[in-house]
């Protein structure tokens, strides 16, 4: 059996029953595919106007790498229309539905297919609904027609009638935590976060992928902006105008977990080394700083001789924290040698 609709996670009852549809060309031509926001509508309408599309041989259906698959992935496709609801509006109004339907009636570019998907369709007004049961009763030749809505009781009872309806599944808070850790490319950010507060992601993901990712960046993005920070306040403590006390500030917000402490030390390293190399005429882009001139005017008011003495003392830091030395011992003995 071929592997259907790789790139929809989960689902698997739906992937299997639709795929086999295609392959046999017994798909319905209109579909209500609801779930919450999140949940994986849109990658599911898309893995299929793919799969009808897809020129490819192979394990997969839709294959992912033909011209056609790619352009539908990359959103540029002439043969899939997609409606959705204005911004600076709350429905989708009947006069948007009917210009949608005329198009029904004229002739694919390329495709064998004309696709229509209505996005938000849980938004289309009462009439707007109404103007579209003609065609989703008989839809033109080679239309197929998706409507996509968050809130499947907003939609009338005479459109269900006319379509097939799949719902999303959600997936359990078990599943989704294994999804989020397969899938996040950036392992080593992710491996910062607290336990707890995974878990609590997780939980107000409410079963949803899609929602847990966008969860996670943000919570990645918050975290990554904290550390950024701490860096920073740490660096400006370092020119000649400022005191011991205020490194020993600087000092005392850094974590006092040993990996994130770990993390944070390596960022402060790279920002220093980022200086010298300034200061030594090197070209590199810096890889803490956003521009060499960030860079470059805090380098030329620390000083070669202090950045050189402060990332001798990270790196005894750094490295007494890979001989397992206590994290206070560790704080410690970096303040120690940066006063010196
Ligand atoms: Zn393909």
């Amino acid at each position: 059996m071929k592997n259907y609709f790789t790139r929809l996670l989960g689902n698997e009852e739906i992937k299997a029953r639709l795929g086999k549809a295609i392959e046999r060309g017994t798909l319905p031509h209109a579909f209500l595919i609801g779930g919450p926001s999140g949940s994986g509508k849109r990658t599911l309408a898309r893995e299929i106007c793919a799969a009808l599309n897809c020129k490819g041989e192979g394990a997969s259906l839709p294959c992912g790498s033909c011209s056609s698959c790619r352009r539908i992935y990359d959103g540029n496709f002439p043969d899939i229309i997609i409606l959705k609801k204005p911004e600076d509006r709350a429905t989708i109004g009947v006069d948007h539905v009917k210009s949608f339907r005329e198009d029904m009636f004229l002739s694919s570019t390329e495709s064998e297919y004309k696709i229509y998907l209505i996005e938000d369709a849980h938004t289309m007004t009462p009439e707007a609904q109404n103007a579209l049961l003609k065609v989703l009763e008989e839809p033109p030749v080679g239309v197929y027609i998706f409507l996509l809505a968050d809130e499947c009781d907003k939609i009338l009872t005479t459109i269900k009638s006319r379509s097939q309806y799949i719902a999303m599944t959600r997936f359990t808070v078990a599943e989704l935590s294994e999804i989020l850790k397969r899938k996040s490319s950036d392992a080593a950010t992710m491996s910062r976060l607290d336990p707890n507060k995974f878990s609590s992601l997780i939980i107000a993901a409410d079963g949803r992928v899609g929602r847990a990712l966008s969860l996670f960046d943000k919570r990645l993005s918050e975290k990554s902006a904290e550390e950024r920070a701490d860096v920073m306040a740490f660096i400006s403590s370092l020119q000649p105008r400022k005191s011991f006390v205020d490194i020993y500030e600087a000092l005392s917000q850094f974590p006092e977990k040993r990996q994130e402490l770990s993390l944070l030390l390596e960022s402060v390293t790279n920002a220093i080394r980022d200086m010298v190399i300034f200061l030594s005429g090197g070209k590199t882009e810096p890889t803490f700083f956003t521009s060499s001139e960030e860079c470059g005017m805090l380098a030329r008011e620390i000083g070669m001789k202090r950045l050189l003495s402060v990332y001798d003392a990270l790196l005894s830091a750094l490295e007494l924290l890979s001989k397992n030395a206590g994290v206070q011992n560790v704080r410690a003995s970096l303040a120690s040698a940066l006063k010196a």
